[in-house]
Formats: C-alpha cells, structure tokens, sequence
C-alpha cells in the first residue's frame, strides 16, 4: 500500500486554522532564544528538547529557512543562526501593523486609533512616539517612530493639531457679523 501523504510528510500543518479569522487570532508560541547558546551547534533532537518541542516544528523551521550547517545527516544547526531565525520570525510577526496603525497590547492585535487621539512624543532628537487611544477598547497604545517622518505620520494618522480640533469640536460656530 502506498503511504499517505501525511507519512510521506508531504503535508504541512497549517499555520492557520481555514476558519479562523484574524479577529480570533490564536497566540502563536514565543520561543525564549535565550536558552540557545550562541556558540553550540545543535542537532535537531536537541532543539526539539530544548523547547519541548516536535521534531517536525523543527523540519517546518528548516522549510522556512532556518540554516544547516552543512547537509550531513544529522542536521546541525548553529546556536547563533537558530538565535537570529527565531528572533526574525517573532518581530515579523510583532509587526504585523499596517501604516495606520497601533498595536493593542489589550485586543492583542493591531487597531486604528480613536480620531483625534493620536499624538506625537519625542523621545530624543531622532526618535518619538506615536501615542493613540484604540478605537476597540480605548486603550492606551503606542508605537516607536522616528522624528523625521512625523509629518507623514500626521498625513497617515489623520492627525489633527489641537487648534483644528478646538475648531471641528466646536458644536456650535460663532455667528458672523454680516456686513453688508
Ligand atoms: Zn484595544
């Protein structure tokens, strides 16, 4: 009988369940990289172990380009190279924020912000912060941004300086005198 394309290890898991949506966004495993050391090779039955983790985890890193040392089996993989993968692929997925948006630390994805809650904060003369309020939840929520791409970051966030809000909030606009 022939094997099954699952023994035959054809099929991957999939990373995503087909009916899941991104609003119930399941939280994928952070591995701490700390516990690698920079300067050992591991084979794959030590990676497995050291993260408690499936053999075929490990074979799916090796598909999404984890490097081997060279192609001898068993696999050796560098404690500095599984280190640089792991960290690369947990900030891709941290960022996951569109231009317009700010990650919340509350839903735990990324959100718009509430119009008008957005503001900018230096932190030193290349660095600020882009503070909002989560249109979702409220939230409080920032993100790090650089000085010299404030003002496209007004442009992307809609951004409206205190004195345009005094305005737009205004209910009720001061009646002109008509001259006639
Ligand atoms: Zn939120």
């Amino acid at each position: 009988m022939r094997p099954t394309q699952r023994e035959r290890g054809l099929i991957d898991i999939p990373e995503k369940h087909p009916n899941q949506t991104s609003s119930m966004h399941k939280k994928k495993r952070t591995y701490n990289t700390r516990r690698i050391k920079r300067d050992i090779s591991y084979n794959m039955q030590e990676i497995s172990e050291l993260f408690g983790i499936h053999k075929n985890a490990v074979r799916n890193w090796f598909k999404a380009g984890l490097p081997k040392i060279d192609a001898r089996r068993p696999f050796m993989v560098h404690g500095s190279d599984l280190i640089e993968f792991l960290n690369n692929r947990q900030t891709k997925r941290k960022r996951k924020c569109k231009s317009d948006e700010l990650y919340c630390f509350r839903c735990r994805a990324p959100r718009k912000a509430k119009t008008g809650s957005i503001e900018f904060i230096p932190l030193s003369e290349t660095k600020l912060n882009i503070h909002g309020k989560c249109e979702e939840c409220g939230t409080s929520t920032y993100r790090a941004g650089s000085i010299k791409k404030r003002q496209e970051y007004e442009r992307i966030f809609a951004f409206v300086t205190l004195a345009e809000k005094h305005i737009t909030d205004r209910k009720h606009p001061p009646v002109n005198c008509h001259f006639i």
